[in-house]
């Protein structure tokens, strides 16, 4: 397992490659928003850790950019901040989840391995459910075989509907599924997301399929 680290500060990127090393990761490091974006782009990485607060270009914008051109390695966000537009802000850049410094090594080490277990189970037979098509090698979705763009968080969150179609998911579950932990006071993220996700599937088609379920979560189901 190969894992990229873009971190500026020196010494907590080097904390990081050690501590990972010693778990026996292979690790790069990048010290600036253009070199990560560089190396991410010209290597493999079954991870990368992204610090936010970067020289030359800003942790987010490099994921956006690798989101573009189709580089979809798990990101982990490194960040000081912990509101909930950051957050929103950062997984919405097509980031898988976030840590905020100053973090315990141990924390970084289950989120690193939550990350690469969910890539690792991503793999296997297409999905289908309606008029939707997903590719769980390719990372792509269809509906009614027109391609839908969707962000890394959408379409883990769709993946996880379409794994449990016609079953009520509360938010916890979605939380503990999609993001791998509870957000506590942070659920009205799911809500956020979920309306992302509508307005790519439902929108544009008369049969929607992602229904609320008032007070409780959310169901993908044919009317
Ligand atoms: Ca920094």
């Amino acid at each position: 397992m190969r894992i990229l680290v873009v971190e500026d500060e020196k010494k907590v990127a080097s904390f990081i490659k050690r501590g990972l090393e010693e778990e026996g990761f292979t690790v790069d490091a990048a010290f600036d928003g253009e070199e990560g974006l560089y190396m991410a782009e010209t290597n493999s990485y079954d991870l990368i850790l992204m610090d936010i607060m970067l020289p030359k270009m800003d942790g987010l914008a490099v994921v956006q950019k690798l989101r573009e051109r189709k580089i979809m390695s798990p990101v982990l966000c490194l960040t000081a901040k912990d509101t909930v537009d950051d957050i929103v802000s950062g997984l919405n850049s097509g980031s898988d989840d976030y840590l905020t410094k100053p973090f315990a090594f141990a924390e970084l080490l289950a989120r690193v391995r939550a990350l690469l277990r969910r890539g690792s189970q991503d793999r296997g037979a297409e999905l289908t459910f309606a008029d939707l098509r997903l590719d769980p090698v390719a990372h792509k979705v269809w509906r009614n075989n027109k391609e839908l763009d969707l962000t890394a968080k959408e379409y883990a969150l769709l993946e996880y509907f379409m794994r449990n179609p016609h079953q009520i998911l509360t938010r916890t579950m979605i939380a503990e599924h999609v993001w791998d932990y509870t957000f506590d006071s942070f659920t009205n993220i799911i809500d956020v997301y979920v309306n992302y996700l509508r307005k790519k599937v439902d929108r544009d088609f008369e049969k929607k399929l992602i229904h609320t379920v008032r007070g409780v979560g959310y169901v993908l189901k044919e009317e």
